[in-house]
């Protein structure tokens, strides 16, 4: 896909921005475990936070491939950079400017764009894959709901200001109707508790944990209504993710493209048996394969970025982002371990970047739909059949 001058200039931009601070802050923010508040800084200096914010909210009205661009780059020297570029352009936010009132909109714009990386509260200890199963509700008590439940995984649990949280919504007579958005600012809003950091593998300044709703109140202009009603909210809401998992296959393939870029460089000074490690063939094809399958998961991405899902959707398309997904984060693992592979026993030492990718890049066919469910999504598409998992 050609790229205009635009957007060739802003890649230029993330990636001066990236080579800059991010290359030094990367390992550091990765041995600390701490969220990195001064990068969030330099990104809302540079406008990386709610470039797809409408202008007249405030933002840039910029595209998911804009912001897909920014990532690769924001990526290449640190991941949990690119996830909060992630968060602050897609995901949540997006959902809310394309579902919400103007009122949340404005609300939502202004918190981005003054540093806040939104959550997106889906997962339950019980209800992974099967999201759909989720415990969590919202009883309505007059105008207002309460909701009831907790969440775990939430990328952000503890920094984020705004949530976006999905609950079963049930009305004053018991009966449910559907799946509904609930939108709650932490540090206003009242039942809502932040529970146990996970310890993770990688990602290590990102923290993920967990929230407990305990008789959480949500006025009503807090609710975000999807279009076709609570009924079909969980189809709604879950079609709005689709921006989110393009941006997660991005930061995979940037993770790659940042490993390959070490590799090449290591690969041409390294000398063994008297040459460079480079002029080995055993080398140079797996060069040759990273550089094919890191060319093939970009190409895919920008397409699923550039696209969108049926009858208009504000969102990409549901199956060019799955096989995009799919594709750029099981490569992404392959490319960044041969890399690692390459630099020998210092490709193993917290002394070089490969080790720390090897361990962020692990997650990206898990988190937002996991390979395996994500197949099931174009397994469908394919056939032309609904393909529901559960027995009856
Ligand atoms: P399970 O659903 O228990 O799956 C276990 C295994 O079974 C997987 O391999 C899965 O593919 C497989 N499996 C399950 N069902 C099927 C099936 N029908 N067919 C074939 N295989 C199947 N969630 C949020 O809501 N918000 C977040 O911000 C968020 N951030 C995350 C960040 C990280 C780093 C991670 C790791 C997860 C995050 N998640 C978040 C949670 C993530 O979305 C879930 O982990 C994911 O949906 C899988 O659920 P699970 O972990 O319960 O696995």
């Amino acid at each position: 896909m050609e790229l205009s001058s635009r957007q060739l200039a802003l890649k230029e931009r993330a990636a001066a921005f990236s080579n800059g601070l991010l290359r030094k802050r990367g390992a550091e923010i990765d041995q600390s475990r701490e969220y990195p508040f001064d990068v969030v800084e330099a990104l809302k200096a540079e406008r990386f936070m709610g470039m797809t914010i409408p202008k007249e909210y405030g933002g840039q009205g910029q595209s998911f491939l804009d912001t897909v661009l920014v990532i690769e780059e924001m990526a290449r020297a640190c991941t949990v950079s690119a996830r909060i570029v992630v968060e602050a352009n897609m995901g949540a936010i997006s959902t809310v400017m394309a579902y919400g009132t103007d009122a949340q909109r404005r609300r939502a714009a202004d918190l981005v764009l003054a540093g806040d990386k939104p959550a997106i509260c889906i997962t339950e200890p019980e209800a992974g894959s099967d999201a759909s199963g989720m415990k969590t509700r919202a009883d309505k008590r007059g105008n207002r709901y309460v909701l009831n439940g907790s969440k775990h995984w939430i990328t952000g649990a503890g920094v984020s200001r705004l949530h976006l949280i999905f609950a079963r919504v049930f009305d004053e007579s018991g009966e449910e109707l559907g799946v509904g958005g609930f939108l709650a600012v932490r540090g206003e809003a009242e039942g809502l508790r932040i529970g146990k950091r996970e310890t993770t593998m990688g990602l290590c300044g990102m923290p993920e944990g967990e929230l407990v709703f305990e008789d959480l109140e949500i006025t009503p202009d807090m609710v975000l209504l999807p279009p076709s009603g609570f009924k079909r909210g969980f189809a709604d809401l879950i079609n709005a993710y689709n921006s989110q998992r393009v941006g997660a296959g991005t930061v995979a393939m940037g993770i790659a493209a940042g490993a390959l870029e070490h590799a090449i460089e290591w690969v041409k000074t390294r000398e063994q048996f008297g040459r460079p490690i480079g002029e080995f063939q055993g080398l140079q094809w797996m060069l040759a394969d990273m550089q094919t399958q890191l060319t093939a998961s970009r190409l895919m991405l920008h397409a699923a970025a550039a696209s969108r899902g049926p009858g208009g959707s504000a969102f990409p398309d549901p199956t060019l982002a799955a096989q995009a997904k799919i594709f750029a984060s099981e490569a992404a693992i392959k490319i960044v371990n041969d890399a690692l592979q390459m630099f020998g026993a210092r490709g193993y030492s917290r002394d070089f970047p490969l080790e720390r990718m090897a361990r962020d890049v692990r997650m990206f066919t898990i988190g937002g739909g996991t390979a395996q469910v994500l197949r099931t999504l174009v397994a469908s598409k394919v056939l032309g059949w609904k393909l529901p998992q559960t027995r009856h």
